[in-house]
């Protein structure tokens, strides 16, 4: 199958009636940035910087960071690379840096432990920063935002560090800046998040486990975790018509993106760009080649009217089906 689809992969992710879908793709190690050029992508939608902080064997020092940054933004130069600053805590542990904790992914997780330790994240946006120098498609990214607050304190050491390496002779220009979508209180925060900051990303992952309040990792409750459950649905319809009311631009960089008939969905809705891993892309741009923006409309509709997640899957199976796209 993939190879039935590989040779779509350098043609526009476009529905047949023109609607534009820009992929983008989810990185974290070093990539294979030439054979992901062979499809046609529109960046780096999420650069995870924890995961090689994951591989060392203490934190990176901003050489060795500016060195790994540098490497990714010159990989996918002129495409814009969407880098977001370390979230670790949750399920993600540094074994030089271990949080013990009793509920995990209610506490010291992603900005909350970076404002916390200033030092560590002056050194990222620094690496950033450097690294970017006369690339310019540097995006840097915040994680687990739940306050308009945390979002301000991080601006400010942004443009500390951008102070600081005018200072030492290093100018840079100031990156655009977004927030990840993934903690329940920004979907009601929109409005002062957006006087702040350049651009959304969703993170449906989180956001399914903590609107549901189910574990994103625990077997015993994986039946009830379900990015198409309708509180969900409803939730990225109205971010979507938040972030077109307010004009800025809105990504989704969880796995249902990388779902053909959860980004048929999302595009409805009107996202502006969808970020996945390398292996969703064929199958993705399959389904968005194949149907046109009106028929993605008219499902979106009628899913929104359905009650339970199973009926969601019913009726998107079923749909699939029609369209014959049931085998991606
Ligand atoms: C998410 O939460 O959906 C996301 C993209 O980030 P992560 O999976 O790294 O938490
Ligand atoms: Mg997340």
């Amino acid at each position: 199958l993939s190879e039935l689809l590989s040779h779509e992969q350098d043609l526009p992710s476009e529905t047949p009636d023109g609607h534009d879908m820009p992929l983008m793709v989810n990185t974290g190690l070093a990539v294979d940035a030439a054979a992901l050029l062979k499809s046609r992508i529109s960046g780096v939608g999420l650069y995870r910087t924890e995961v090689p902080f994951m591989i060392t064997e203490r934190f990176p020092g901003e050489k060795e960071q500016t060195r790994l940054y540098r490497d990714q933004l010159e990989s996918f130069s002129p495409l814009p690379v969407v880098m977001r600053t370390l979230d670790i805590g949750g399920d993600k542990d540094l074994p030089y840096f271990p949080i013990e904790e009793a509920n995990p992914f209610l506490g010291w997780r992603g900005m909350r432990v970076t404002l916390d330790h200033p030092e560590v994240l002056m050194v990222q946006l620094r690496a950033m920063l450097k690294a970017s120098k006369e690339l310019d498609n540097l995006y840097v990214l915040f994680p687990m935002i739940t306050n308009v607050e945390e979002v301000d304190e991080a601006l400010r050491l942004l443009d500390r560090a951008i102070l600081e390496l005018g200072e030492e002779g290093i100018d840079v220009e100031r990156p655009k800046v977004g927030v990840m979508i993934e903690v329940p209180a920004t979907i009601y925060q929109m409005d002062a998040l957006a006087k702040r900051v350049d651009f959304f990303s969703v993170g449906s992952n989180d956001l399914t486990q903590y609107l549901l309040a189910v574990d994103r990792n625990n077997p015993r409750v994986s039946s009830l975790y379900d990015a198409l459950h309708p509180a969900l649905l409803g939730a990225l319809q109205e971010l979507s018509q938040d972030a077109q009311r307010l004009k800025k631009p809105i990504s989704l960089c969880g796995e249902l993106a990388g779902d053909p008939s959860g980004a048929l969905l999302l595009m409805a809705m009107g996202f502006t760009s969808l970020s996945m891993n390398a292996p969703s892309l064929p199958k993705v741009r399959a389904a968005i080649r194949r149907v046109p923006f009106r028929d993605a409309q008219q499902l979106l509709s009628e899913v929104m009217l359905l009650d339970t997640p199973a009926q969601v899957h019913m009726h998107l199976d079923k749909r699939m089906d029609d369209w014959q796209l049931s085998h991606l």
